[in-house]
């Protein structure tokens, strides 16, 4: 069993913990009646996931054309871009930049792939401080915790669980409010953005057209790590590109309408290259990186690569019974619940995260809620195909599976054995899927026996 499996295993005992179920069934409660809001504001819901589907379905289908194009036009606007081919690479250019430029301090707006690359534990190691600025990524780096949701870090803290936090570890007051704590974040926040470096954001939407950054976000600190620092380093995945600046509001729309429901996010930016002569503020030098780190192996596989229209929205796993249950530490990755089971096995290996596939009942919940109507349940399917194929599976398990097609291919070679014999087999094919698995007992004879038998 693997180090993941084996920590899926462990903590998804959390699925028993009453407090952890009751703060994270009142936080997507609130989600649930949020975005429910924010459909109604659709006059045609379906159309509107249709033409996401479609724009991201073609951006996907013409990537390598659409890169060079974003490539030439930003670089053109004083951008350098960089290609990263994995997480080594990407800390690799970011650790370079830090050294030309004798930067120590980071603030870091929300972005799922700077913890795809590890840089909070890169930066440490670098003697530098990344301080991140998004209040929920603040609260999960002071508990010195990961983010547990893709969208919503620290959605399994209740509002007095971020209280007592910030009473320990600041001293503030133990029952303070949550616009407390906010005036408290912003001020000590405030102080790192003037002193900062290098600020570093992901990118929501790489635009080609125009050669620009898309950035939405509710609380203002993305604008900030953007406006102060001299440098701006933009860590993106290779799919967040879409062609034109004219689908822009679309996809700030919808996301916002499927990630939070709200009708737009409060603050949208289209970044475009660092600080020309007639501007006044904005960094003096801004790189993007590109990262691949597995989504090129993505794109070649012809059904799996609808997984790179994701807009990282969040609903699948707010959607998911098993996230729901178990919540988002027990997947042991970056990204988790659904769109995490399908693309993590791609990024880090088949080997070691392969097993995320079977942490799914098919429900196909996930694939109704998606924006961009990513066929979650159907890929989850495929990964368990591959994951079972693969060499690594066990060879004990591969026969036993073979022997299983074989057998069930006809009704004579399965009633060649008892009801006796089949519940026995049963008892020992049903022991790894765990003790809370109940397989079900066969009858002595089977029913095309028992037909035979009746007209004999
Ligand atoms: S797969 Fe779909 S629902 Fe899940 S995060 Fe991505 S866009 Fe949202």
């Amino acid at each position: 069993m693997t180090n993941s499996e084996q920590i899926f295993i462990r903590d998804s005992k959390i699925a028993f913990d009453r407090k952890h179920r009751a703060t994270l069934r009142h936080n997507i409660s609130k989600y649930d009646q949020a975005v429910a809001r924010g459909r109604q504001r659709y006059s045609h819901f379906q159309q509107a996931r249709e033409k996401a589907s479609f724009l991201k379905g073609c951006a996907v289908a013409r990537l390598p054309e659409l890169l060079l194009e974003f490539e030439k036009n930003i670089t053109a606007r004083g951008a350098r871009v960089l290609w990263a081919r994995d997480a080594a690479d990407a800390t690799l250019f970011i650790e370079n930049i830090l050294k030309e430029n004798d930067a120590r301090l980071l603030v870091k707006s929300k972005s799922m792939i700077s913890e795809e690359i590890g840089l909070n534990e890169h930066a440490a190691e670098w003697g530098a401080e990344a301080v991140e600025t998004d209040l929920g990524e603040f609260i999960v780096q002071v508990a010195g915790q990961k983010p547990y949701h893709i969208l919503t870090p620290a959605m399994h803290k209740s509002k007095e669980d971020v209280a007592s936090l910030f009473h320990e570890k600041f001293g503030t007051s133990a029952e303070a409010t949550p616009e407390q704590i906010t005036r408290f974040v912003r001020k000590r926040l405030r102080e790192k953005f003037v002193t900062a470096d290098v600020g570093i954001t992901g990118a929501n939407f790489l635009v080609a057209d125009v050669g620009g950054v898309g950035l939405t976000e509710n609380e203002g600190n993305g604008l900030m790590t953007v406006s102060f620092p001299k440098i701006h380093i933009v860590i993106a995945g290779l799919e967040r590109v879409i062609p034109s600046v004219a689908d822009l509001p679309f996809f700030f729309q919808h996301l916002a309408a499927h990630g939070t429901g709200q009708a737009i996010s409060v603050y949208n930016s289209l970044l475009l290259g660092p600080r020309t002569a007639a501007e006044t503020d904005g960094p003096e030098q801004m790189y993007v990186i590109l990262l691949d780190n597995g989504r090129s192996q993505l794109l070649a596989e012809q059904e799996e690569s609808a997984a790179l229209k994701c807009i990282r929205c969040g609903a699948c796993l707010n959607a998911c019974p098993i996230y729901q249950n178990v919540g988002g530490y027990t997947y042991a990755a970056t990204y988790t619940g659904p769109i995490g089971s399908v693309i993590t096995p791609f990024y880090n290996g088949f080997r070691e995260f392969g097993h995320l596939s079977f942490a799914c009942t098919v429900c196909g919940r996930c694939s109704e809620v998606c924006p961009v109507k990513i066929p979650l349940h159907e890929l989850l399917l495929l990964n368990r195909h591959r994951k079972i194929t693969a060499e690594e599976t066990s060879f004990g398990w591969k026969a036993a599976l073979k022997t299983f097609g074989f057998l069930s291919r006809k009704r004579s070679r399965l009633d060649l054995a008892g009801g006796r014999w089949k519940n026995r087999l049963a008892r020992i094919a049903g022991h790894p899927l765990g003790k809370n698995r109940e397989m079900p007992r066969f009858a002595p004879l089977s029913f095309s026996k028992q037909w035979k038998n009746k007209i004999a």
